[in-house]
């Protein structure tokens, strides 16, 4: 049996934090200084790692792994992580969500070990903008990644974008009309609750109805079939006829909870059923004291039946999760 939910969802998507460190501090996720890392006796290693994973997919049914942080290109061990999770059976497809920055020198050593593909953050492309963004001067360094993403086949390159009020709200067509250039495939993304700082305000939020406003008419947008959304959390229109497309992903102002098909392991070891959720379920503990493939995976599938309809950042009583985006694994 797989990881089913009382309300008849199904996970099959797993995103795997590989660490809470970042080497950007991008102001919607991080704050500037003060942010307290997760000690290292109590981060999954390498085998750990692959054994849950394991678990999931020849027992579970998770057929895409997702690897993620922190910044996942500051693991050490992620190259030969990614080459043991693409020689499980059945073979799941493999992917990286990055800032990209490092991603220039070890694109080749991923693509070898069988990465399939990689999703790449850019919110700008203006110098300027990106250090208020990320508080660091790398622009270069992810332009470089994403180029070497492509070089060696880790494609379709997503790029995937948060637009700030004030900082780069403006910026919406110049950022597509980049990715078409280089056939980079573009997805906003809604700012959400899980910034460590708390910093959130639904008053200043960009939404996707303001993003469509800026691109509609001049990209010439179209909702592409819904029927081939299915549980993909991006809302997806062609641009100017086709085939090229651009996503959009309105957690906040329309939420896809109901399609959910995601689970998600941080790099301590626990079981987070959502992106939102109050609670954890601990694998690690059992996992250390021995614990068989069987008992980890049904402690894994008691873990999901506490997951919520929904995410709830609509209702007033809504409290956002205590562990912040960079420690979850977005
Ligand atoms: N460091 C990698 C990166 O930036 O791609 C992986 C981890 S990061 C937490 C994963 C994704 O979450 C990024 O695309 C980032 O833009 C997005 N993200 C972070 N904080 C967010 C927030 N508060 N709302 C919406 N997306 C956020
Ligand atoms: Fe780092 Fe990614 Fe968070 Fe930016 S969004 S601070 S790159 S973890």
């Amino acid at each position: 049996m797989g990881l089913a939910d009382r309300f008849g969802r199904v996970a099959t998507d797993l995103r795997v934090s590989l660490t809470d460190r970042c080497n950007l501090r991008c102001t919607y996720c991080m704050p500037e200084e003060g942010l307290d890392w997760l000690a290292k006796p109590e981060l999954l290693t390498d085998d750990e790692i692959v054994r849950l994973v394991s678990v999931a997919v020849r027992l579970l049914g998770v057929h895409e792994i997702r690897f993620t942080g922190g910044e996942p290109l500051l693991r050490r061990g992620l190259v030969g992580i990614v080459g043991r999770t693409t020689e499980l059976e059945p073979r799941p497809q493999v992917s990286l969500t990055t800032n990209g920055i490092g991603l220039a020198r070890q694109a080749q050593a991923l693509k070898d070990a069988g990465l399939d593909r990689v999703n790449v953050s850019l919110d700008t492309i203006r110098p300027d903008t990106f250090q208020q963004l990320t508080r660091r001067d790398r622009l270069q360094d992810v332009l470089a990644g994403l180029e070497a993403a492509q070089a060696v086949g880790l494609t379709p390159v997503k790029v995937n974008a948060v637009l700030m009020r004030g900082v780069n709200d403006d910026q919406a067509p110049e950022l597509l009309e980049f990715c078409l250039e280089h056939d980079y495939e573009l997805r906003f993304i809604e700012q959400m609750p899980l910034d460590a700082q708390h910093g959130w305000n639904r008053a200043t939020m960009v939404t996707a109805d303001e993003i469509l406003d800026q691109l509609a008419e001049p990209f010439g947008l179209e909702p592409t079939d819904v029927a081939t959304r299915g549980s993909a959390p991006a809302e997806s229109f062609t641009v100017r006829g086709g085939p090229r497309t651009v996503g959009i992903i309105a957690s906040v102002t329309r939420p896809f909870c109901g399609d959910c098909d995601r689970v998600r392991l941080t790099a301590d070891g626990q079981v987070r059923d959502c992106l939102f959720a109050r609670t954890e379920s601990d694998l690690r503990t059992a996992l250390r004291a021995g614990a068989g493939d069987e008992e980890l995976a049904d402690r894994w599938r008691r873990a999901m039946r506490g997951k919520l309809p929904g995410h709830g950042i609509n209702d007033p009583s809504f409290l956002q999760p205590t562990r912040p985006m960079s420690a979850i694994g977005g």
